[in-house]
């Protein structure tokens, strides 16, 4: 069995680094609330486009370290170890941002992947997959015969080349899609394991 997962907003939170790096950058007021969201809807309501989208090119690029890993997704890992469950990593990740310093964005991933631990908990280096295309990330999700893929969107699950045979769950911790049909959904890692990884332990 092998479980799919996203990166970005999936594997990694980074809603208090955006927050960080637009105040060291005085772009917002130190009092808006910390999520990428309200960092991301006050630069577009203030003009601030492209500050916007040089502050992705950081956050995913040299300063990625400084993001989180979303709480439970270490704990998720472990759970996956214990029951022999294979773990990939799966991302649509352009190699260098839109705008700003060529940071090699790819290497950033890895960076994050390394520094927190996560090649120490069972994931391969060798099971991280950075496609440059969204159609290429789909073709690896079905080639891999991934049992089940985890994305935080609901557009990337509910994309017509989306492989067939792969169970499809939209993580949203934010309970923004409640209403949501065609897919599986969770909120939280932990829900995420009760739900994927339930039938194994039953049968441990
Ligand atoms: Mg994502």
């Amino acid at each position: 069995m092998l479980i799919g997962l996203d990166f970005d907003n999936t594997i990694v939170r980074y809603d208090r680094l955006f927050h960080r790096l637009a105040v060291e950058r005085g772009l917002i007021p130190a009092s808006l609330v910390a999520t990428k969201q309200a960092v991301r809807d006050y630069l577009r309501a203030t003009n601030r486009e492209d500050d916007w989208t040089e502050l992705q090119g950081i956050a995913y690029g040299p300063r990625i370290t400084d993001a989180e890993p979303w709480p439970g997704v270490m704990e998720f890992l472990g759970l996956c170890w214990d029951a022999g469950v294979q773990v990939a990593v799966v991302s649509h990740k352009t190699r260098h941002p839109y705008r700003g310093e060529k940071h090699d964005l790819h290497a950033a991933a890895h960076n994050f992947l390394e520094s927190h631990g996560f090649y120490d908990l069972g994931l391969s280096r060798d099971r991280v997959f950075l496609e440059l295309t969204l159609a290429a990330k789909l073709a690896r999700i079905g080639s891999l015969r991934c049992s089940a893929f985890v994305d935080d969107l609901p557009e990337v699950l509910g994309e017509s080349a989306f492989p067939r045979e792969v169970r499809k769950v939209l993580f949203d911790p934010a309970n923004a899609h409640a209403d949501h049909a065609g897919f599986a959904r969770t909120v939280s890692w932990r829900d995420c394991a009760d739900q994927l990884l339930v039938e194994r332990r039953a049968c441990a």
